[in-house]
């Protein structure tokens, strides 16, 4: 349903053609007030003439007749008078021809004298005149061949017959046949018509021009009426990019477009990760606000022709309409996380977004737009879980997509039916080499798919609220374990991993230090694992919760650190009691440059915070020299130990050197202690 104006339209604009079309009746009118106007003028003006004509009959010539000279004829004195009368123009200057008739049809009187005397046959409208009934003054031209032969060559006349008494009642003695000559009266009906279409013409181009105005008006107001209602269908409110409806059309556009050429048409659909966090916890404000900006970062940093949109919530969307296939849109992927690197300002703080990008290319089997999207929005529900966060479309993604809710759902019962459980890996002092404590990590033994890792199913629980009796659980479970180990002589510090809602919980440290009790556990042995990311959601709430457990005793490690975008400044603001250099770095160690100097410089940040270091990651025996010779204080890796359920830990601790539990908690040389596994 696209809104498209008719062709025709396209030269002149809506209004120029009301203004056209309103003009011909207008026109149209004036013409038939003109007409009208004209016709009235004449029959006025002729009128007038009527009247003059007979004051002149009755006033001027009348008082020179008697009954006699009607009956007997005027005596020559009487024919001069009558002519001097009519020459001095004392009567009418218009007066162009008069003849006075008794009631025997005979001529008593005409200026053309040859007349007079003379029996004529009567025209019918002497006839009526004589009758006493003359009909009304009318126009006439003379011809040869009419009852006004006499008049030829004088021109439009106006007839006038004036019924001639000299008694009030009885029938008249005779009649006058007056024409006046009609130049001088077609002469002022010519200025009163020019007055009145003067006027007309005035009064029409002012009523048209008010019409225009009104339609003008009207014009705008609809015009901005459909572009309003335009954005509105087609485009997002909050952020000003394309909507769900109008992306779809595009995408469509773009498919057929691309249909058997050599280009392929990319979908990536974007959700951002924490963003409900970040909505609940800095406000709905602050949240448009990062929905505004991100909305600016994607549809500035696109190239190609390509459209971003924002499909609801925190979901957008990228129609790339011409790549190379996947590697384009992968790479457009990363153009998109890069431009999201940035931290975004929000009064004063500055937050990390991430963004989860799901990638579908079309292919010969995907022309359908509708398709495309569904890969994609398949894609996306499996680039949450991954830690590069991008994917593309493949078959296994609608298989993970379908079990993703269903996981989600069974999360409550596990927790009830105990199906997590914990696998630990054991962290080493680097320069004495003796194993310092674990690290907890969760697993769920799922009934129909197998052991899970935490990559599969905590980041869906992170989402909701599952995740506080989740790390409730964590907690519990791990310091339960130290307690089962202390008992059999290995004493080892105790590390977990907190999630970023946990730390918007005020009552994490309290459920903490109750669990810390109960087990009997010191708070200084056990270590929360946060990321710089999860503390930066609310920064505010999240350094409270911290700097109550760092208050308790309770150690708090920076954990991938470097990865995140966390400045000096707010690290050193951050109640933090260790620093946890991501593995990314520590496996490049060796061969990167600039992951050593990474890593080099974070060894010295940590000293000169007085806090302390852990290298995650570390999988060769060459890696954990060199991080050795560095000063790192502990390390964690394959090469120590793979992550181990606990009993397996316990049994190889003391298996390996055939000592007793206790022994082997303290043993140095941990490397020989926890083989590789
Ligand atoms: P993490 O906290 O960074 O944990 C370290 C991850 O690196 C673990 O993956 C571990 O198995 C892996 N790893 C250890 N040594 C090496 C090595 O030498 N090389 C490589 N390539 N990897 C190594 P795992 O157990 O799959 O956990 C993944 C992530 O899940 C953890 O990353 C943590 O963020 C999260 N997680 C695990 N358990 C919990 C938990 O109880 N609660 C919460 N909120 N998150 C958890
Ligand atoms: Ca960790
Ligand atoms: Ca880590």
């Amino acid at each position: 349903m696209r809104l498209r104006r008719p062709r025709w339209t396209g030269r002149l604009s809506l209004t120029q053609q009301v203004a056209l079309l309103s003009l011909v009746p207008v026109v149209a009118l004036g013409f038939i007030l003109a007409r009208v106007l004209e016709t009235q003028i004449v029959t006025r003006t002729v009128a007038d003439a009527d009247q003059s004509a007979q004051l002149v009959a009755r006033l001027g010539i009348q008082p020179e007749l008697s009954p006699r000279a009607l009956r007997e004829g005027l005596t020559p004195a009487g024919i001069r008078s009558l002519d001097r009368q009519l020459s001095q123009r004392k009567v009418s200057k218009d007066l162009a021809r008069i003849k006075i008739w008794s009631a025997q049809h005979k001529v008593i009187y005409s200026d053309i004298h040859s007349l007079i005397g003379r029996t004529l046959a009567p025209s019918d409208d002497l006839e009526k005149a004589l009758a006493g009934k003359p009909k009304d003054a009318q126009l006439v031209t003379p011809s040869a061949h009419s009852e006004t032969a006499s008049e030829v060559g004088l021109g439009q006349l106006v007839e006038v017959y004036v019924p001639l008494r000299f008694a009030a009642t009885g029938p008249p003695a005779g009649a006058f046949e007056i024409y006046l000559s009609y130049r001088p009266i077609a002469a002022a009906v010519a200025r009163d018509k020019r007055t009145i279409m003067l006027l007309v013409a005035i009064g029409l181009g002012l009523l048209w021009a008010v019409l225009y105005r009104i339609v003008a008006r009207a014009s705008r107001r609809l015009r901005r009426q459909a572009r309003d209602n335009y954005r509105l269908a087609y485009y997002d409110q909050l952020t000003g990019l394309p909507n769900r409806t109008l992306f779809i059309e595009r995408v469509g556009d773009a498919v057929r477009r691309e249909a058997g050429g050599r280009g392929a048409v990319a979908v990536l659909l974007l959700d951002l990760d924490r963003f409900t966090e970040i909505n609940n916890t800095l406000g709905n404000a602050n949240g448009d606000a990062v929905l505004r900006e991100v909305a600016r970062r994607l549809s500035s940093d696109l190239a190609g022709g390509a459209l971003a949109a924002r499909l609801g919530g925190d979901e957008y969307a990228v129609v790339c309409p011409h790549t190379d296939g996947v590697a384009g849109a992968q790479r457009t992927a990363a153009a998109i996380q890069a431009s999201l690197e940035t931290p975004i300002a929000l009064d004063g703080v500055a937050l990390n977004v991430e963004a989860s990008i799901g990638i579908a290319v079309m292919g010969p089997d995907t022309e359908d737009p509708d398709l495309l999207l569904q890969h994609a929005d398949a894609a996306l529900g499996h680039a949450r879980s991954q830690s590069s966060r991008v994917e593309v479309y493949s078959e296994d993604c609608n298989r993970f997509d379908a079990t993703r809710l269903v996981l989600l759902g069974e999360v409550r019962g596990a927790l009830e039916r105990g199906e997590f459980t914990l696998f630990y890996q054991p962290k080493m002092d680097l320069q004495s080499r003796r194993l310092t404590g674990v690290e907890a990590l969760v697993r769920w033994r799922h009934p129909r798919h197998g052991l899970l890792s935490p990559a599969s199913f905590i980041p869906l629980v992170e989402q909701t609220a599952l995740i506080g009796p989740l790390t409730n659980y964590v907690i519990d479970e791990a310091l339960r374990q130290m307690t089962v180990w202390r008992r059999r002589g290995i004493d080892l510090d105790m590390a977990v991993n907190l999630s970023a809602r946990n730390l918007l919980d005020p009552a994490l440290p309290g459920l903490i230090a109750d669990l810390l009790a109960r087990h009997g556990v010191a708070a200084r042995r056990l270590t929360v694992e946060i990321t710089e990311s999860a503390s930066m959601v609310n920064p505010e709430r999240a350094v409270a919760v911290l700097r109550a457990l760092r208050a308790s005793g309770v150690g708090v490690s920076v954990d991938d650190f470097g990865t995140g975008n966390a400045s000096i400044d707010y690290l050193a603001a951050l109640p933090a009691s260790e620093i946890k250099i991501d593995k990314s770095f520590i496996t490049e160690i060796l061969g990167d440059a600039r992951a050593e100097a990474i890593v080099r410089s974070t060894i010295d940040l940590a000293r000169n915070l007085g806090l302390g270091v852990v290298a995650e990651g570390i999988e060769t025996e060459a890696v954990l020299e060199h991080l050795s010779s560095l000063g790192c204080a502990t390390g964690q890796g394959y090469f120590l130990s793979r992550p181990l359920p606990a009993e397996e830990l316990t049994s190889k601790l003391t298996a390996s050197f055939g000592l007793s539990a206790a022994e082997a908690g303290r043993a140095r040389g941990a490397r020989a202690v926890v083989p590789r596994s």
